[in-house]
């Protein structure tokens, strides 16, 4: 734990969500900025559904200059907001607010921060065919982004009565002029698009802590040509990117999306690059306390 005082002036950030008790954010945040001498706070906020617009009037009242945004108010936000990066508005959703002396503006740095990781690895997306699953938040802030940078999207989710993978093919086609398909999460479409694929993204749920020992896809399915990339990062290497590995394919942990988004949030915020190596082991650190 830091002994850095808090005092005057002391600028303040944090994240809001319902539940925050299990974050990584604080943690990650506030031994960069001690890192790189920025008198600077980050602090967790459970915020309920219904109280999330006096929160985002608090910011402005107590001139908090950042928030993450978690689960359940990414698209809820958008509306109390005063203005919106362009990539934000096309995923529908934020993750990241920077507050400019009371002009709040929303960013999606699980997007960027996504990209970002992949580029980090070596791996660029344009031109590749990339097999997507999922449909929920994390999947519509990598698949805008992924398909902005140019890349081949198919997208398989589990539940086709929501529509949820459909409409999300159907604005990305719409946005950016190429056909997106979205088939339904069952084998044999998997195994079809795997076939073809370049890259595979799994942003479900399937496999995250406690249920370490699920897979969303079958390791016969998998690989070595295949670049695996999984947004679970709790735990960091899951059975989807353990099995993987041992096909020979390059596996990729959610851990890296979770670190490059809170690295852009931090630019965002304080202006100065962010000390990534440190936020990467702070979050280990914290996930390990976790488990505990
Ligand atoms: P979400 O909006 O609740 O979406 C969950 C997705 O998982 C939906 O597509 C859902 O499909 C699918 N799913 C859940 N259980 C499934 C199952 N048993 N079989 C097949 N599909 C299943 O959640 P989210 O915010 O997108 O988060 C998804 C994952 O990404 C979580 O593990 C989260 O921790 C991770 N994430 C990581 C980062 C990072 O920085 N690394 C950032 C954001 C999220 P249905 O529609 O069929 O239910």
């Amino acid at each position: 734990m830091s002994n850095r005082f808090v005092s005057g002036k002391t600028t303040l950030c944090g994240i809001i969500g319902d539940p925050i008790e299990h974050t990584m954010s604080p943690p990650m945040h506030n031994a960069a900025f001690e890192q790189m001498g920025l008198d600077f706070w980050y602090v967790p906020f459970r915020v309920k559904r219904e109280q999330l617009e006096q929160a985002v009037a608090g910011m402005r009242a107590l001139n908090i200059r950042g928030l993450n945004v978690t689960i359940p108010h990414k698209v809820a936000i958008i509306p109390l907001l005063d203005e919106l990066d362009p990539l934000a508005g096309r995923i529908g959703a934020i993750n990241t607010v920077v507050n400019d002396n009371g002009v709040l503006r929303g960013y999606n740095t699980d997007a960027t921060g996504f990209l970002q990781a992949l580029l980090e690895k070596g791996v660029e997306p344009r031109g590749k065919r990339v097999v997507l699953l999922g449909a929920g938040g994390a999947a519509r802030a990598v698949s805008f982004v992924l398909a902005e940078r140019g890349a081949h999207l198919v997208i398989l989710n589990r539940r086709l009565e929501l529509d949820w993978a459909e409409g999300l093919a159907s604005r990305l086609t719409e946005t950016f002029g190429k056909e997106v398909k979205a088939p339904e999460l069952a084998e044999e479409n998997l195994a079809q698009a795997l076939e073809e694929a370049d890259i595979l993204v799994n942003a479900t749920s399937v496999g995250m802590s406690p249920n370490v020992d699920e897979t969303p896809v079958t390791s016969n399915l998998l690989k070595p040509s295949l670049i695996v990339f999984d947004a679970v990062y709790n735990p960091v290497k899951t059975r989807l990117l353990r099995e993987a590995g041992q096909t020979g394919a390059q596996t990729i942990s959610g851990l890296e999306m979770l670190v490059w988004q809170g690295a852009s949030a931090f630019e965002l915020w304080t202006g100065v690059k962010a000390p990534v190596e440190l936020m990467r082991a702070e979050v280990i650190k914290a996930l390990a306390t976790d488990e505990n």
